[in-house]
Parts: C-alpha cells; sequence; structure tokens
C-alpha cells in the first residue's frame, strides 16, 4: 500500500500533467502520464507514472 496520488492531475512544481505514448523500445506504445515542464527539463524531477500502473493502484484501492 502506497500513498502515491493514484491518478495525477497535477505535478507537484504545480504544472498540469499530460499524457504521452512512449516510443522506447522497451517500452513501445506504452501510455504514460508526465508533467510538461519534465519533458522539457529532463534534470528536474518531475511526476512520471504509467497509465497502466496507475490504473491498477485505482483498482487495488478500490478492493480496500
Ligand atoms: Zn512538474
Amino acid at each position: 500500500m502506497t500513498n502515491n496520488v493514484v491518478i495525477p492531475s497535477r505535478c507537484w512544481c504545480g504544472k498540469g500533467i499530460l499524457t504521452y505514448v512512449s516510443k522506447t523500445e522497451e517500452n513501445p506504445y506504452r501510455r504514460f502520464f508526465r508533467c510538461e515542464i519534465g519533458l522539457k527539463k529532463k534534470k528536474e524531477q518531475h511526476l512520471f507514472k504509467w497509465v497502466d500502473e496507475a490504473l491498477l493502484d485505482e483498482i487495488q484501492r478500490m478492493h480496500e
């Protein structure tokens, strides 16, 4: 059980979260949430979460 926000609506920096599609070889076409600032400033820590993992967390939380 984690205390993470399950489906994020905002990054901790205050910016909105957008949904992107991964194009890496490890995760082709896998969707993820990403802070729009985090995409531009890769050295900074901004919110990142896979969409399918967020949905799994949500389902788990509903069963608790
Ligand atoms: Zn951010």
